[in-house]
Order: C-alpha cells, then sequence, then structure tokens
C-alpha cells in the first residue's frame, strides 16, 4: 500500500487505536502492549514488537506507520540552551528549545506555524498562522529531542510556548496533552507540563471541561484594557476583566496555582502603577507571577526595561504576598528565547526583503 494510504500511529488516541483493533477482532490489551512499545520503548518498527503475533504485526503495519517530525537543526547557546528546527511532512518548519537547568530539563514546544494573535512583542507574531500542527507533531517533537538527548539530558518539563496559541488549535492539543499525561503512553506528570495562552476565554471555558490538570498560564503583560489592546489585540475580544472572571472559576486542584506572565516593556507596562493594578487585578486568584523582561528581534523597537525597575516592580508584588519570578533569558544569543521563534520560514523572507 502506498504511504499515503497509511496512517501516522504516533498521536492516534488510545480509544481510537482500541476501536481500530476491536473492528479486527483483537482485543483491548493488545492496543496497550502497542502504546507501551511505541511510547515507552520508542520502537518504531512492527517487527520488533516481539509480544504481538505475526499476523497482528503485519496488519498494523498494512495500516500504519511511526514517523517523528525530523530535526534540521540544532544550535547551541552558550548558556547550554539547544534550538531544534523542525522539518514537518508538509514542508514547513517550527521550532523547540531545550533548556537545562539544575533540577529539570523544560522543553518549550511550538503548537502552530506562525500564529494569528499578532501580539506586538513577539517575533511569531509576525508571521501571520501558517498553518497547525497535528497531535502527531506536538508530542513528536518531544519524542523526537528526547531520542536525541543523552540520558542524563532527558526532558523532564514540557511547556507549550513555543510558536502559536495552543488554544487556537484546540483539538490536536487535547489529544497531544491525553497522550503526553496517560499512564498507558507517555506517562508524563500533569504538574510537569504548562500550557500557555493569551487568553481566549471561550477556549478557556472549554477547557475546564477536558479533566486535563495541567498547569495553565496566562500571558497577561498588561493592567489596563488600552495598554492591552495595542500590545495584544485579542484583548479587544476578551478583555482584562473578562478574562480573569473566567479564571476565577477555574477548576485548580487544592495547593496549585494559575501563573501569569507578564512580559515588561520599557515605558509600556513596566510603572509602579502597573505593580499596584497587577496586585490588585490578581487578588483573589491562587496565582503565580512570572515577570519575562522583554528579549528584542531586529524587528521590534519595544526595550526590557532597566534592572532597578524590574525588581522594583517585583519588589511591589512581593509585599502583597505574590510569589513573583523573574524568568531568566535563556538562549537570546541563538533567538530561541521567549517570543523569538520564528523558523527559517521567516529568515528567508526577511533577508530576501532586506537584499
Ligand atoms: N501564545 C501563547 C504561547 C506562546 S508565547 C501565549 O501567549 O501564552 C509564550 C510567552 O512568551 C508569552 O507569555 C509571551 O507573553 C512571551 N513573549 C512573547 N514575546 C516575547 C518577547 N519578545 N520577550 C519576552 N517574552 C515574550
Amino acid at each position: 500500500m502506498e504511504k499515503s494510504q497509511l496512517i501516522n500511529l504516533i498521536g492516534i488516541p488510545e480509544a481510537r487505536l482500541k476501536a481500530t483493533l476491536a473492528e479486527w477482532g483483537i482485543a483491548p490489551y493488545r492496543a496497550l502492549q502497542v502504546l507501551n512499545w511505541i511510547y515507552n520503548y520508542q520502537v518504531e518498527r512492527f517487527d520488533e514488537m516481539t509480544n504481538l503475533s505475526k499476523d497482528l504485526r503485519g496488519r498494523l503495519a498494512r495500516h500504519y506507520y511511526v514517523e517523528l517530525p525530523k530535526i534540521a537543526e540544532q544550535t547551541f547557546s552558550k548558556d547550554g540552551t539547544i534550538k531544534y528546527l523542525f522539518d514537518l511532512a508538509n514542508g514547513s518548519q517550527v521550532e523547540s528549545v531545550w533548556m537545562p537547568d539544575k533540577k529539570r530539563n523544560t522543553l518549550c514546544i511550538s503548537t502552530q506555524v506562525g500564529c494569528r494573535l499578532a501580539c506586538s512583542f513577539c517575533l511569531t507574531g509576525t508571521l501571520g498562522l501558517k498553518g497547525n500542527l497535528s497531535t502527531a507533531e506536538i508530542i513528536g517533537q518531544y519524542m523526537a529531542v528526547n531520542r536525541e538527548l543523552p540520558k542524563v539530558d532527558q526532558i523532564t518539563n514540557i511547556v507549550f510556548m513555543g510558536m502559536g496559541e495552543p488554544l487556537d488549535n484546540y483539538q490536536p492539543v487535547c489529544e497531544a496533552l491525553r497522550l503526553m499525561t496517560s499512564p498507558r503512553a507517555m506517562r508524563i506528570s500533569n504538574r510537569r507540563i504548562t500550557l500557555s495562552t493569551a487568553g481566549l476565554v471561550d477556549k478557556i471555558e472549554q477547557f475546564k471541561n477536558e479533566n486535563l490538570p495541567v498547569n495553565l498560564a496566562i500571558s497577561l503583560n498588561a493592567t489596563e484594557d488600552s495598554t492591552r489592546n495595542e500590545i495584544m489585540p485579542i484583548n479587544k475580544k476578551y478583555p482584562i476583566r473578562v478574562l480573569l472572571d473566567c479564571l476565577r472559576s477555574y477548576p485548580l486542584k487544592p495547593t496549585r496555582r494559575i501563573t501569569f506572565e507578564y512580559v515588561l516593556l520599557k515605558g509600556i507596562n513596566d510603572t509602579p502603577g502597573d505593580a499596584k493594578r497587577l496586585a490588585k487585578l490578581l487578588h483573589g486568584i491562587p496565582s503565580k507571577i512570572n515577570l519575562i523582561p522583554f528579549n528584542g528581534f531586529a524587528e521590534s523597537d519595544y526595550q526590557a526595561p532597566a534592572e532597578a525597575a524590574i525588581l522594583a516592580f517585583q519588589k511591589y508584588l512581593l509585599s502583597k504576598n505574590y510569589s513573583v519570578f523573574i524568568r531568566k533569558n535563556r538562549g537570546t544569543d541563538i533567538l530561541g528565547a521567549c517570543g523569538q521563534l520564528a523558523a527559517r520560514s521567516f529568515k528567508e523572507t526577511s533577508v530576501t526583503v532586506s537584499s
């Protein structure tokens, strides 16, 4: 059979795999064995799945193939961060960033090629939306990077903070989260996964009912609608008040908190008044605040505030008893930091334009 008629087994929901095997008259536990081979032993060839009958292996091979996105390029930062460029099957490219730390190794993964939200401080936003990643391409970034890394460097945490708006690619992202956290598939703890969103309120409402208790991060980035409208156009549809009201009823497990990300832009959202308003806005929401000093890129005029202003912003929020962290910029020398991901498609265009 032509490969085009086969289906990539990576990313297939458990229930669908079980249903297909049931149609073939195969017991459900066989589906679990297949998942175990794929996600725990990282076996990609059906003839290596030795606890399955020859007959079933043949049948699987006539129906499915196993394929991860291909790593086209790795770029190494001075601080240990590695940026991976992936070739997807349809010819587009996305990036993931691996960041080692003392106790954890975090992979920042992409969910879309480009992004339609056009936040003014984000390089990915300048691309517009070029496409959505499939479930296989989302979890495949994790699998492909882990396959490449030595054992001591294996990924411990995943953040959905790469290219794209995860909740704008809703179904594939939810299916990816389900496979990641399933004890029968990838077995990653909910606590080690963070989904970050610019605040698509209708999708957050829907997500409340998915029973996917991963960490939720909200890119707030401003304390007044006038400012947020300007830097995050999605705010015109879902203003700050509406977003925060939706979060007040978010089904958090005890001891868990919502993370608020706040990109600090000099002269735009970094005043003492902003710090005060932020403390008021988040009142009553179990929260943790990550301050991210702006990471620059050639096409942007924004600047990060001076260190003293960043520390003063943090200090005020600490005095109001918030947990506030200043996020270290990782991989800035390789355009691997927050808001700097754009893959080659963009760079090529910009080269053409400027030459
Ligand atoms: N679309 C999702 C996930 C991708 S952005 C979201 O908005 O949450 C991940 C984080 O990077 C967001 O919090 C965003 O505010 C931040 N970010 C984007 N561009 C940045 C830049 N140039 N400097 C610092 N942080 C940036």
